[in-house]
């Protein structure tokens, strides 16, 4: 991808369920290595944009590319493969499995070498395994969790398993990275500490980041660049400053 090429482009994304209109012709352009945040009230459609973006969903009508790679109607698998990694509002990690474990899962769409290889315990298997388990161990540092690789995640405090979530989208090496309210339901410790592992993501991985978040002082930090919708419409868009000054924004959050 150059420089002229946006990370991800959204053009006129309408998405219908039986009777409403969850997304409304919508566009936006995700620049590289940017954090890119997704706001607005409750239903204005931020999950169901992170679903079509994922795959999850399937578009009415409008595209959504990766670099210029058109990822519409493709399988949520598929577009994963391509580079688009996301995490979940809910924690979707397995329960009994260690931080090393979960983390490993991540590198799944990365392991070339079938379970024969690795079973048959081939140089080859093995060379690739312990690529794997190195990245997974750097990750972990990323993340700040390398002293806890080998407890089960399920064990950790709630702040620290939705970090291990974020680490797993990471161990996919991902281009792009869709986060859906990373810091809900945490302390404000690990919210700090959450912040600053997003803005590294950014400045140090170079990943970009679609951002939905509630918290509007972190949004107001991290983010680069800021669409708004409001019942399936996007009403502004710009910088933050910009949006945060935007009538129609005061007005959308003020129910008015
Ligand atoms: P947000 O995440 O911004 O709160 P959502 O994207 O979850 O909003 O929802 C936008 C609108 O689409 C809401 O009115 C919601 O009820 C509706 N919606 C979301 N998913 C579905 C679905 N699978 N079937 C029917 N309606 C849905
Ligand atoms: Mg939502």
């Amino acid at each position: 991808t150059d420089n002229t090429t946006a990370a991800l482009t959204v053009t006129d994304v309408t998405v219908r369920f039986a009777g409403l209109t969850a997304l409304d012709g919508v566009s936006f352009t995700v620049e590289p290595g940017s954090v890119h945040a997704v706001i607005g009230p409750n239903g204005a459609g931020k999950s169901t944009c992170f679903n079509v973006l994922s795959g999850v969903y399937r578009a009415s009508a409008g595209t959504v590319h990766l670099g210029t790679t058109e990822l519409t109607g493709l399988a949520p698998h598929t577009i994963a493969g391509l580079g688009v990694a996301r995490t979940f509002q809910n924690l979707a990690l397995p329960p009994h499995a260690t931080v090393a474990d979960s983390l490993l899962l991540g590198r799944h769409r990365l392991t070339r070498s079938g379970f024969i290889a690795t079973g048959l315990r081939l140089p080859s298997a093995a060379r690739e395994e312990k690529r794997h388990l190195d990245r997974v161990r750097e990750i972990a540092e990323f993340i700040g969790l390398e002293e806890a690789l080998e407890r089960p995640a399920g064990s950790l405090p709630y702040g620290q398993q939705k970090l291990v979530e974020l680490g797993r989208a990471l161990c996919m090496e991902p281009r792009v990275l869709l986060l859906d309210e990373p810091i809900a339901g945490m302390t404000a410790d690990e919210r700090r500490r959450t912040a600053s592992v997003v803005a590294n993501v950014r400045d140090s991985l170079g990943i970009s980041i679609v951002l939905v978040e509630h918290d509007m002082g972190v949004v107001m930090r991290l983010a680069d660049a800021v669409t708004v919708l409001d019942f399936g419409r996007r009403i502004a868009g710009g910088t933050p400053a910009e949006v945060q000054n935007d009538p129609a924004v005061v007005q959308a959050y003020l129910g008015a």
